[in-house]
Formats: C-alpha cells, structure tokens, sequence
C-alpha cells in the first residue's frame, strides 16, 4: 500500500524519513498540521516489527496531537516521531550505551533540519537525559530538567488535570462535589497514577488500584488504604470511576461489556482500542472523559518551552481550566446524545479549520511576520 493511502496519513502535512549510517539512526518524524503553531509532540524509541508499523504509528500519534494540542487552546500544531533502534542495541529501547547520546545528537541534527516546524519532547522509552541530547544540536527540544532551562517533570500537572477532569465527570454522574466515600479503580501506580492516588486519597475517595509491579501496589495499600487488585481485574471491577494510567486500548470489545463503572477517566493514551466504542459507552450510560483532552496538563507544561520560556503561573492557571474543559464536553455529548470522543475531535478540527480559514494559520507569512516581530 501506498503511503499516501494508509488511512493514518489523513490530512498530513509532510512526512519525513531519516537515516545516520554513523550512529544507526532510523526515524520518523510525522508533521500532521502546523496551521496552529510549530508541530509539538513526542519521539518515542519502540521495538516496530518493521518500518511499516513504526510508520503507522507515528501517524497515529500525530494527528492526535494536532487535536490535543488544538483543544488545550495553546499555539501548537500537532506532529510526533519515532525511532526505530538500532540493531546493536539488542532489542533494548532503554540501551544504555555511550552510543545512545549520540544517536539522540542525529536525531537532534534531524529536527533542527526541519528548520522550527517540529518540536520534540519525551515519549516511550525517551528520558529528559536523552532530550538534553537532541538540544546539544537543535533549538527545537523540549522537556527539559529545570537545571537546564526546562519546565520540568510534566507528570504532576498531568495527574492534577486528570484529578480536576474526573471531578467534572464525578459532579455529572454522581451529583456530588466532592470524592468523600467515590471508589475509584486506578490501574498504573507509575508518575501519573501514584500522584492521583495521592490525590484522591486525600480527597476522600476509596481506592483499588493494579499495578505489574506487586511492591509497588503493595505500598500504595499501605499508604491509601486501598485494595489490591489483578492488572486485568481492575479494568472490570465494581467502583464509581475507572482512571486506566498505565497503557492503551484497555476499552476494547472484550473488555467493554464488563465494565462496571459510572465514569471512565485516567490519564493513558489511547485509551479506546476505536474510536467507534466511545458510541458504545454513552449507550452503556458510561461517562468518559476523552483520553487527549483529560491528559493534557503534561503537554501544557512543556508548552511554554516551546516559546523558549519557562512559566509555571500560566500553566497552573490553564490546567485549572480543564475541569471546565471536560465539564463542556461531557454535557454536550450528554445534550447531543453524541460519544464524548466525537465531541472533543469537533471542537479541535473547527478550531484548526477557522485558524486556517480566517488567514490565523502560523502558516501565513503575516502570522509567522508578528510572530517574530513579538519574540524580538
Ligand atoms: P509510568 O511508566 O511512570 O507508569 C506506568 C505504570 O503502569 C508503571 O508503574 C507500570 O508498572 C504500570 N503498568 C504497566 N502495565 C501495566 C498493566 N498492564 N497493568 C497495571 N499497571 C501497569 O508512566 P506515566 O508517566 O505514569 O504515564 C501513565 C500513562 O499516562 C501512560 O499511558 C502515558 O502515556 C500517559 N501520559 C502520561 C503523561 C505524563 O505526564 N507522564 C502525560 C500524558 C499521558
């Protein structure tokens, strides 16, 4: 099949394929739309059985975050990249060689190439080390320590966002304020899941939570009184709310039928193995707060990195503002009788589309004109 027909390429931009025969560098980088701003989004390291599924992939993953980045309201298009490891890394995504900085620096050489219309952050298997690496020979990395410049560690804001959407979700369903005696099953005890315990715990609510790691769920029974659940128990256990923050597609056609929740809200991408089932949890009666738009806080924090700033106010003030954000989607797929994923997926392409229509794209050469007028 031709690239152009893969039903992932929809609406690209440009796609660009990179090789390095010094450091072994294979990736791609997958601008979906830069109407908004410069494409931001992650470089993940996978195991792809071939340069076919890195492909769609990184696809995939851009688009998503041209509708993620639209409908946090910030300045960014949406792009992502992948990096397919080199052989001698054995099967390693995490390969800790000396070799690895220098295959982040081609990497690095790749986007600065692209000359601003990308903008990398971590994903999978990508450190804030290997990020310093790339910015050794771009300006265009982000997701730095704050040691060097960056915004820090994203995961606390994520797992705030994720505390204050599933707290419109909550007031929606349950017709309270409040987490007092709420069950929420947390699967995924890692940076986001543990701070949301923490969060919720505080707050109330009665805990079950999963984890592969036994000591880590062990401590969190300890620490939040919560009980132990299995890693695939959890996703169809009876409680109030379902948060999955480990991995996607963990709504799928098998598991959907058993789900025994009134509201699905955790911070993993992709949550929902198609788009199509977001259909089959309204007709369940099931509230769920769409994956991209409850999970920003991590892509809002790195946001003003992009602008070569740091600042943390006014990125507590926009992860405040997501709690709104879910309320307004949820209602309206509750008024229009619409999947909330469908919802959130209209409001990003019409905010995309009136950039473009009404000459606001970051594309115009007036825009780009101010743009720079405003940072000299
Ligand atoms: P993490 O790697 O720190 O934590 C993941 C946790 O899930 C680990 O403790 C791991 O042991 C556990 N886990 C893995 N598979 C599991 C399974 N099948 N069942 C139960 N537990 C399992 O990752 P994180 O940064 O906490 O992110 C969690 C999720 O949220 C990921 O899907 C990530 O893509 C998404 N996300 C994270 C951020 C962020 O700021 N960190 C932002 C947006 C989205």
């Amino acid at each position: 099949m031709s690239v152009f027909d893969n039903s992932a390429f929809l609406n690209h931009e440009s796609v660009h394929f990179f090789a390095d025969q010094s450091t072994g560098l294979q990736a791609i980088i997958a601008l979906h739309s830069t109407v908004l701003g410069p494409a931001l989004g992650g470089c993940r390291v996978v195991n792809y059985v071939d340069s076919h599924e890195a492909l769609e992939d990184v696809l995939r993953l851009s688009r998503g975050m041209s509708f993620k980045n639209a409908l946090a309201g910030l300045e960014l298009g949406g792009g992502k990249s992948v990096i397919i490891p080199p052989k001698d890394w054995g099967g390693n995504p995490r390969h800790n060689g000396s070799d690895r900085a220098e295959l982040f620096r081609a990497f690095g050489r790749a986007v600065q190439s692209l000359g601003g219309r990308y903008i990398a952050a971590e994903d999978m298997n990508v450190s804030v080390e290997d990020a310093e690496n790339m910015a050794l020979e771009t300006d265009y990395a982000v997701g730095l320590d704050v040691s060097h410049g960056g915004m820090g560690d994203p995961s606390p804001l994520t797992a705030q966002g994720v505390f204050l959407g599933m707290r419109a979700c909550v007031k929606r369903a349950l017709k309270t304020d409040t987490f007092d005696g709420v069950t929420v099953a947390v699967q995924g005890l890692g940076k986001v899941g543990w701070r949301l315990c923490e969060d919720l715990h505080a707050a109330g609510a009665k805990l079950l939570v999963a984890d592969i790691v036994p000591e880590t769920a062990a401590r969190a029974a300890s620490l939040f009184n919560a009980e132990v659940l299995d890693t695939d128990a959890i996703v169809v256990a009876k409680a109030d709310v379902f948060a999955p923050c480990a991995r996607g597609a963990v709504i799928n056609e098998q598991t959907i039928g058993a789900l025994d929740v009134k509201i699905i809200a955790g911070s993993a991408n992709n949550q929902l193995s198609d788009d199509a089932l977001g259909t089959a949890l309204l007709e369940r009666g099931i509230i769920y707060a769409p994956d991209y738009v409850i999970n920003a806080g991590g892509v809002i924090n790195v946001a003003p990195e992009a602008k070569g700033k740091v600042n943390h106010e006014w990125v507590n003030a926009k992860v405040l503002k997501l709690e709104d954000t879910v309320g307004e989607i949820i209602d309206e797929s509750i008024s229009s009788n619409r999947a909330a994923n469908d919802v959130a997926d209209e409001i990003a392409l019409r905010r995309i589309n009136d950039a473009r229509a009404s000459g606001r794209s970051w594309q115009s050469p007036l825009a780009r004109k101010q743009a720079l007028k405003q940072t000299a």
